[in-house]
């Protein structure tokens, strides 16, 4: 279904992690001409615009200055009068507390079709990223969900607010939104509504991103439960018996601890989420950024390839672009083999459309060269895509048996500690997680590492570089791969110091 040009589609973002974006709404970001988005929307949606598609920030700081919400009907109505396909795109669901009513109402009026394409909201994404359902048989039958915004005025509000209150009622679970600022206020109206000091609270902020924060308390404990843990805006609170009843502690086998990321930021999610969903408090800290690079190489040698060679997943997204600037595509090894040196490398394969030939059965590079050797002969061309730091592995472990050309299709840059990131580091880290070479030089570089973590490392290469750099590595995965390692975290955790 094409959208309609000269209508403005309601869009909500959802709340954080771009995956959670409704497909309707990614097809119409990607057919937009103007998109007006948020300040909390996630650049990962604005990238799926057409590259000639108009992108206006008209997001409103809390309590600050810019842009009126009369400025955004009008620019709204306009671009939809000039025949444009018109996405407004509103964080989370655009009907909770977003002034979505209100934009439809203001193109309604001017004559301007709107359509609403609903969203996931963090007042039911929040909690439920932390495992906190809001509504549960037996528990809870009843979830309302409010604004702390204004919590703390005390009363006498002319829109009425205080009347409110009698509306409020005692559902069984109470979600507040935008209530982190007043959150003692917040949570002193909610005791005189009837909820005791001792109902489960939790308080989960930056939702379903990989930098998502939470801490559970009660309500009377909450707010400097959440002073102490660092937790900032947006948040959501969670006020109810769902809090406790949710599975927490010793039945998650990472209840506590406090885990460090290191990986490139887009790596990290997945990781994120795993950790977390084991009880883990996961503190994201990039040690090394990715970026996908005009390599100042030349073209590649005319020659067709016996062999890709892809010791990365980087490789593989690095080199689908150094073909498309180059005004290639995959026919480039269309009689080649390709091998990848583990299940990740292959995965990011397979979405551009290649199946490996070969994966080791151990997923390191060494082992990747250990299994392709038997197949090649001194004439065989072998194209290994790499990155700027890339180690003379593969290159060193294949020339004497083939002609091994390196193209560099990205660059790995060190990414220096921010002054919140090392504020929740000296909070106290249970385990740091390497996953490359480069990470261990970048946090050892910056005094990042904390001396009390144990050291986890993705593979034995990783902890040879690390032990060279002077730290002791305690884990090392068995299978080199995010399962694998967060498998020898679950272990050590669990009193197998082995
Ligand atoms: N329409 C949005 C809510 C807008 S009000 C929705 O449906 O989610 C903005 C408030 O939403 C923030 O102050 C915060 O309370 C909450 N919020 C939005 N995204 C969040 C996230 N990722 N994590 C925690 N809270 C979030």
């Amino acid at each position: 279904m094409m959208p309609m040009a000269g209508t403005v589609y309601l869009v909500g973002a959802g709340p954080g992690d771009p995956g959670l974006l409704t497909r309707r709404g990614a097809r119409l970001l990607r057919t937009a001409d103007v998109i007006l988005y948020d300040r909390l929307v996630s650049r990962a949606l604005l990238a799926l615009a057409r590259p000639e598609a108009d992108r206006i920030p008209v997001g409103k700081r809390p309590g600050g200055m810019g842009i009126t919400q009369a400025d955004i009907h009008e620019r709204l109505i306009s671009a939809a009068r000039r025949g444009q396909v018109v996405v407004r795109l509103k964080g989370g669901d655009p009907f909770v507390f977003g002034r979505g009513s209100e934009e439809r109402e203001a193109c309604l009026r001017a004559g301007v079709p709107c359509v609403v394409v609903p969203g996931v909201t963090s007042a039911i994404a929040g909690p439920g990223a932390m495992g906190i359902p809001v509504t549960a048989r037996g528990v809870a039958r009843s979830f309302v969900v409010l604004t702390g915004h204004n919590a703390d005025d005390g009363g006498g509000r002319a829109d009425g607010e205080e009347e409110c209150d009698g509306d409020w009622g005692r559902p069984d679970t109470v979600v507040v939104l935008m209530g982190r600022q007043s959150l003692p206020a917040v949570t002193a109206r909610l005791k005189k509504l009837g909820y005791g000091p001792d109902t489960g609270a939790a308080l989960v902020d930056r939702a379903t991103m990989r930098s998502q924060r939470g801490v559970r308390a009660s309500l009377g404990t909450i707010a400097a439960a959440a002073d102490r843990a660092g937790i900032e805006t947006p948040a959501v609170l969670v006020v109810g018996d769902v809090v406790e009843q949710s599975v927490t502690g010793p039945l998650l086998p990472l209840a506590g601890a406090r885990v460090m990321v290191t990986r490139p930021h887009h790596a990290s999610t997945v990781l994120a989420e795993h950790l977390r969903a084991r009880g883990a408090e996961v503190i994201v800290g990039p040690a090394i950024g990715i970026t996908y690079m005009e390599p100042d190489v030349g073209a590649l040698p005319p020659v067709s390839w016996d062999w890709v060679v892809f010791t990365s997943r980087h490789a593989v997204r690095g080199w689908w672009r150094w073909l498309a600037r180059h005004n290639l595509d995959a026919r480039v090894v269309a009689g080649s083999r390709v091998a990848a040196v583990g299940p990740s490398t292959a995965g990011e394969l397979r979405r551009i459309g290649l199946r490996a030939d070969l994966i080791p059965t151990e997923f390191r590079a060494a082992a990747l060269v250990k299994t392709l050797a038997p197949h090649l002969d001194r004439g065989s061309q072998v194209l290994h895509p790499c990155g700027t730091r890339a180690r003379a592995e593969v290159r060193e472990g294949l020339q004497h048996a083939a002609e091994v050309h390196d193209l560099v299709v990205y660059a790995t840059c060190d990414r220096a500690p921010g002054p919140s990131l090392r504020r929740r580091v000296a909070q106290g880290v249970d385990y740091l997680l390497l996953h490359s070479p480069s990470a261990a030089q970048v946090m050892v570089t910056h005094r990042l590492v904390p001396p009390e973590a144990v050291i986890a490392c993705i593979g034995p290469t990783t902890a040879a570089a690390a032990q060279s750099l002077g730290l002791s590595p305690l884990i090392v995965a068995e299978e080199h791969t995010d399962r694998g390692l967060v498998a020898a975290l679950e272990r050590h955790a669990g009193g197998d110091r082995s």
